[in-house]
Formats: C-alpha cells, sequence, structure tokens
C-alpha cells in the first residue's frame, strides 16, 4: 500500500465519520493476525489503523475494499478499536470526495439498489415474482408475520431456493404469513459497509415507513444481513417492529413440538456460520440445534467455528466484487469441508450460498458436495 497525502479536509472528514476509533489502536497486531485474508494474501488491518492515525491514506489504494467486515478482528482487538467503523468511514469518503476509485462492479451494485432497490438492477415490479408464482399471499395488517426474503432468492434464480424452502415450510407449520413484493427494498445492511450512507439512510427510512404503514409487527428473514440491519440499525431511525431469523424460527418451533419430522435426512452436514448471524449477533446454537433434530443428520464442524468462523468472503459488499481464484474464502472452506468428510454444507444466509454455489463450480466439486440452506434440510426431513 502506497502512502501519500492527502488533503486535510478528507482526512478530517474519515475522523468525524467515525474513522476516530483507530485513535486508541496501540498497534499490538492482533487484528493482522486474526484477518482471514492472511491465508490466502497479504492484508495488514494494523497497518491501516497507523496511517490513519497519521494522516497518511492513499484514497486510491485498492485494499480499502478488501475488509469483508466478518469482524473477527473487532471481537479479538484487546483496545476495543471498532475496525469496520474505520473500513466503513474510509469508503465513505472515497465515494464523497473521490468516487472514481469506487470498484465498477460495486458502483454499478450501489447504483442499482438507489435506483430500483436491488443489486441486480431488475425491474421492482418483479420483486414478488417468486412468491405469486408459490401463491404467497400478500401482507396485510391482519397477517401475522411479513416474511422479507432479501434481494438474492428474490432475483436469483439459483438462490430462489432458499425462498421456496422457507415458504414450504411455513406452510406446512401453519404460520400465517404474507410478503410485500415490490413495495420493499434492499435492507441496505451491504450498502452502508459500502461507504454509500446517503442511499442506505433512504432505505432504510423507505422499508421503516413501508412496513409501519402496512402493519407489520414481525419480519422473518433468511439472511443475517437483513436480520442485522433491521434488528440493531433501523431502531435508531424509528423502526419497532420483532425481527427473528428463519432458523431461531425453527429452533423455537422444533422446541414448541410445532415442527416435527416423519423423514430423515441421512447425510454428513457441515454448518458454516455466517458472520452476520455469529459474530454480529450471537447466534450459534440455534442452527446447530436445528440441524441436529433433523433424523438421519450427522453434525460436522469446520476447523474453526463458531466465534473463529472463517466468513465466506462476501460481505461488506464484497459479494458485489471480483475476488481472484486462490484468494476466495468459500474455495477454501469448500475444501475443509470435503477433506471433513461431508455431504452437505449448510447455510443459513443467501450470500454464503451464492459464494458457495460458486466455489462448487469454480473448483469443479459438483457431485462431490452439495450446498443447502438449512430450510431445504428442514423440508426435507418434515
Ligand atoms: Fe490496533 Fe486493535 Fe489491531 Fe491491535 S488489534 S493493531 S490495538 S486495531
Amino acid at each position: 500500500m502506497s502512502a501519500t497525502v492527502p488533503d486535510k479536509e478528507a482526512v478530517d472528514l474519515l475522523l468525524e465519520l467515525g474513522g476516530d476509533t483507530c485513535k486508541i489502536c496501540f498497534q499490538c497486531g492482533t487484528c493482522t493476525a486474526t484477518c482471514p485474508w492472511n491465508l490466502v494474501r497479504d492484508f495488514s488491518s494494523r497497518r491501516l489503523m497507523y496511517k490513519v492515525q497519521l494522516g497518511l491514506i492513499d484514497f486510491g489504494d485498492e485494499d480499502l475494499w478488501t475488509c469483508a467486515t466478518c469482524g473477527a478482528c473487532v471481537k479479538r482487538c484487546p483496545r476495543g478499536v471498532a475496525n469496520i467503523d474505520v473500513m466503513r468511514a474510509l469508503r465513505k469518503v472515497v465515494s464523497e470526495v473521490g468516487a472514481a476509485k469506487v470498484p465498477d462492479s460495486l458502483r454499478l451494485s450501489v447504483k442499482n439498489i438507489a435506483t430500483v432497490g436491488n443489486p441486480q438492477g431488475e425491474s421492482e415490479e418483479n420483486r414478488g415474482e417468486w412468491a405469486r408464482a408459490l401463491g404467497v399471499k400478500p401482507f396485510t395488517p391482519e397477517t401475522e408475520v411479513l416474511y422479507f426474503s432479501c434481494c438474492v432468492p428474490a432475483f436469483d434464480a439459483k438462490i430462489r431456493r432458499i425462498a421456496q424452502s422457507t415458504v414450504e415450510v411455513l406452510n406446512k407449520v401453519g404460520i400465517d404469513f404474507g410478503v410485500l413484493g415490490s413495495k420493499e427494498r434492499c435492507c441496505g445492511e451491504s450498502v452502508r459497509k459500502a461507504g454509500a450512507e446517503a442511499i442506505f439512510l433512504s432505505l432504510a427510512q423507505g422499508n421503516i415507513e413501508t412496513f409501519s404503514e402496512s402493519g407489520v409487527k414481525k419480519v422473518v428473514v433468511s439472511s443475517p444481513h437483513c436480520y442485522h440491519t433491521f434488528k440493531n440499525e433501523y431502531p435508531e431511525f424509528g423502526a419497532e417492529f420483532e425481527v427473528v431469523h428463519f432458523v431461531q424460527l425453527l429452533d423455537q418451533l422444533i422446541e414448541e413440538g410445532k415442527l416435527t419430522f416423519s423423514g430423515e435426512v441421512k447425510k454428513k452436514v457441515i454448518y458454516h456460520d455466517p458472520c452476520y448471524l455469529g459474530r454480529h449477533n450471537d447466534i450459534y446454537d440455534e442452527p446447530r440445534r436445528v440441524l441436529q433434530a433433523i433424523p438421519g443428520v450427522e453434525l460436522l464442524e469446520f476447523p474453526d467455528s463458531r466465534q473463529n468462523a472463517i466468513c465466506c468472503g462476501g460481505g461488506g459488499g464484497r459479494i458485489w466484487m471480483d475476488t481472484p481464484a486462490g484468494e476466495r474464502f468459500s474455495e477454501l472452506k469448500l475444501q475443509q469441508a470435503i477433506d471433513a468428510g461431508a455431504d452437505v454444507i449448510a447455510v443459513a444466509c443467501p450470500y454464503c450460498m451464492l459464494m458457495f454455489d460458486d466455489s462448487v463450480l469454480s473448483m469443479d466439486k459438483e457431485g462431490a458436495i452439495e450446498i443447502k440452506d438449512i430450510s431445504e434440510l428442514v423440508l426435507e426431513a418434515i
């Protein structure tokens, strides 16, 4: 990373936007040692903190876009530095004073979200098409639960199976639910981590207004990214609805005896902790309890799991950026899963599914291992 002397205005803005947390860093290097990027390439969070402290930041450095906001460094920093806030502030400054440096693929996805409410750039009108095909009813004020699928299952035909299996399970257990279809917008979690704060605020305010006007009191989500931002970030802007990730609901239904199994899944299943369910929200036990409740499942663990889990590489807006072969965490984990003898990697996040599905293809592992959402495994055994 080449150091340069940026203008004082940009550095002041960086500190003002949340980057000032780096001031307490005492350069121990724990973050760099913890960061999964150093399993595949050089990336020094410690060095970045130091350069921000000195005001010596190269706003054109591609490493400003590397962090996947997995949170491993934040959990371990002995000084309590919020490294992710520094990354977010750096990206905000680049977006505000030097937009030409934002990676092209990220800029396109963010532009799509700003204009049509989804990263794929699909028509807003088509957001509810997957639900209409399944006969899911529109949400009304009398409906108990809003199911919010996330943009990826809504528009990506390969990942749609998450929303489809979730809907089938909800129907089988008799939960009264509906969808808002074209009224929804992207939750904005990754947009915010990518530094596009104004767009995030617009998305949050729009969704909160829509949910409020529609009479939503409880939202069930498939994505830990939607979960995180709805639960931890939207309340600051007036959100008052309850937020539940689907694995939490499944765990509760099994506990209450409302979800029982008549079939089985005789497979070795290894669970991948999504960063935004695990490290960011401490939800580790619920998905494991659900998988262990499925008759026939033999639950395996990755060498690093729970708080130490290696991320899929799709957080922090990285889902929309290219990662060179050999530097993809999902490829590393796919190989770990195969080496552990797993038949299936169980995921609880559309981003993780997208990353792992891509890796199955890029590593030519079709037939060697399957990638399944927990909802799919549950549905197979009901
Ligand atoms: Fe600084 Fe914390 Fe990283 Fe140590 S772990 S170098 S204190 S940011």
